[in-house]
């Protein structure tokens, strides 16, 4: 799980030196610029963009943390699906080392819910 530990404070240092985007000021224009009546919405849109940028830079910051929390306190089950208890593929977890959840119950589906899977083996 080193590795992963890495991946995950390499991840958060690129987040922090990020720093959020800048969000420009609501009446920032002086006062004798003239304001162009189509660039208006075009700022607001602009706005609206950056701060959900900045909000999913937050989530996944926090998620990041909490990762490197779970690693430190609990690294026995880090790696395990908080829902069927299966280990995450390490492939996963290099891509998404926050990620608490495998493929199957992040997608909404996993043998357990009544795959084929399961029986096949049974039948052996
Ligand atoms: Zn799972």
């Amino acid at each position: 799980m080193r590795q992963i530990r890495a991946i995950l404070e390499r991840e958060r240092a690129g987040l922090v030196a990020g720093g959020d985007v800048a969000l420009r000021q609501p009446g920032a224009a002086t006062a004798h610029e003239k304001v162009d009546d189509d660039a208006a919405p075009l700022a607001e849109m602009e706005q609206v963009i950056a701060s959900n940028r900045n909000r999913e830079r937050a989530q996944r910051l926090a998620a990041i943390e909490g990762a490197l929390v779970r690693l430190t306190n609990q690294p026995d089950t880090f790696g395990v699906c908080e829902v069927c208890d299966e280990e995450i593929p390490l492939r996963r977890l290099e891509l998404m080392p926050w990620a608490r959840r495998c493929t199957q119950c992040q997608a909404g589906d996993h043998p357990q819910s009544g795959g084929p899977r399961r029986h096949r083996a049974d039948f052996r």
